[in-house]
């Protein structure tokens, strides 16, 4: 929990280790606060990944497996609303995923992030028999889900979505919700809804903003969720919020699993519908076309991609902090924040993030209630709370 200085030099080069493949480029709704089609590049794709792209991707996909001996490669297929790329294509990739694990020795875990409209016991069973984990978009009860996740006529799609996630829940498939967080609402909104639908593995994201917004604070809602998770996890752990459980993991000096929290190099590579790759996806909330790269898995190996200069840059800027987070005692758990929150016109990714305020709050908040939590046992027996063990209480 120390303010170290950051040193991107300790951050040796390593193989790209993850894909997110956009399997389609079009959505069945109509989010308002979706970032995929800020870029309107993304309507010049096509509007769905083809058979020869696939075809090029599982080629490259196994040539990096055995040039890079990695334990796993895992891959998360992505839209716009990728169940629209159809369960017979879901089927292929995974059979071939299991054929390049079975040549190379490398695990292929597959993930999907889907808005749920469309699942249905053909899913379902294709998500069971290949154990593709599932991620699927939930805000909450209706009066919050239906204000945001609309279809293109205007209707809430809230009813659609909370009957797929029930269903994924019924059949024990590994699957988690995401939630977007809605500073105007109270955190028992989501914890309550969540519980009654038999949810117990969903995060709450803070939502998409760039330096130069003014998003409304979440710290109060943020401190109020821990203590519901605290409350809810006393006694054992039922209940994982996942933006908790990364923020806790990095407070304790560890790697948060996710890219949203902590100190670390982004180095996600995103290849589209054509074979194009592309740097962090969600970078094009910065605008028209601002994720592109000149690469594309027809002509190049998927780890080229990391001397390509947009995708370098932002994989730099990733672990090159502003002044402000340098000297932050937090730097080490908050990292600047995500990568897109720091993004400005004026000064690229050279900012902290537009939620710096309230991720102090927050970080400030958990230690002391975690530091409240945890003691020592002197030698002789004596059991003393950290902060009095600590030299100098
Ligand atoms: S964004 Fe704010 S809280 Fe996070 S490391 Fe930078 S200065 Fe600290």
């Amino acid at each position: 929990m120390s303010a170290d200085d950051p040193d991107p030099a300790a951050f040796q080069d390593q193989p790209i280790s993850q894909l997110l493949v956009k399997v389609a480029t079009r959505c069945n709704i109509d989010c308002s606060y979706c970032y995929w089609f800020r870029d309107a590049s993304v309507y010049n794709k096509p509007k769905l990944l083809g058979a020869e792209v696939l075809h090029r991707l599982l080629q490259r996909i196994e040539e990096h497996l055995v040039r890079n001996p990695l334990i796993d490669f895992p891959i998360v297929l992505h839209g716009g609303e990728p169940l629209l790329w159809g369960v017979e294509n879901f089927h292929r990739i995974a059979e071939a995923c299991k054929g390049i694990s079975s040549r190379t020795g490398c695990e292929i875990p597959i993930a999907v992030t889907t808005n749920g409209v469309l699942i249905d016991d053909d899913w379902l069973n294709c998500f069971e028999a290949h154990k593709i984990s599932v991620a699927i978009s939930l805000d909450g009860p209706a009066h919050i889900h239906d204000a945001h996740r609309r279809t293109f006529q205007g209707a809430g799609t809230h009813a659609a979505v909370e009957r797929a996630a029930r269903m994924l829940a019924s059949r024990g498939i590994g699957a988690i919700a995401l939630a977007v967080c809605n500073p105007a609402y109270l955190p028992t909104d989501y914890v309550d809804f969540f519980a009654e639908c038999g949810i117990a593995n969903y995060d709450i994201m803070i939502p998409d903003a760039t330096a130069d917004e003014n998003p409304p604070s979440i710290a109060a809602f943020y401190n109020g969720l821990f203590k519901l998770w605290l409350e809810a996890n006393r006694s054992e752990s039922t209940v994982n919020i996942r933006i908790i459980s990364d923020m806790i993991t990095a407070l304790l000096g560890n790697t948060s699993p996710t890219e949203g929290v902590g100190y670390k190099p982004v180095e996600l590579c995103t290849v589209m519908t054509d074979g194009s790759v592309e740097a962090h996806d969600v970078l094009r909330i910065a605008g028209d076309g601002f994720t592109r790269t000149a690469f594309n898995i027809f002509e190049h190996a998927i780890d080229e991609v990391r001397n390509e200069p947009r995708w370098k840059a932002a994989r730099d800027a990733s672990i090159k902090l502003c002044e402000k987070c340098r000297h932050c005692k937090f730097m080490g758990a908050c990292g600047g924040g995500y990568l897109p929150h720091r993004f400005s016109k004026k000064n690229g990714y050279d900012n902290p993030s537009v939620y710096c305020d309230d991720l102090y709050s927050m970080f400030e908040n958990m230690q002391s209630v975690l530091e409240s939590h945890l003691y020592v046992t002197k030698p002789g027996g004596e059991r003393l709370n950290v902060r009095d063990a600590l030299p100098g209480a």
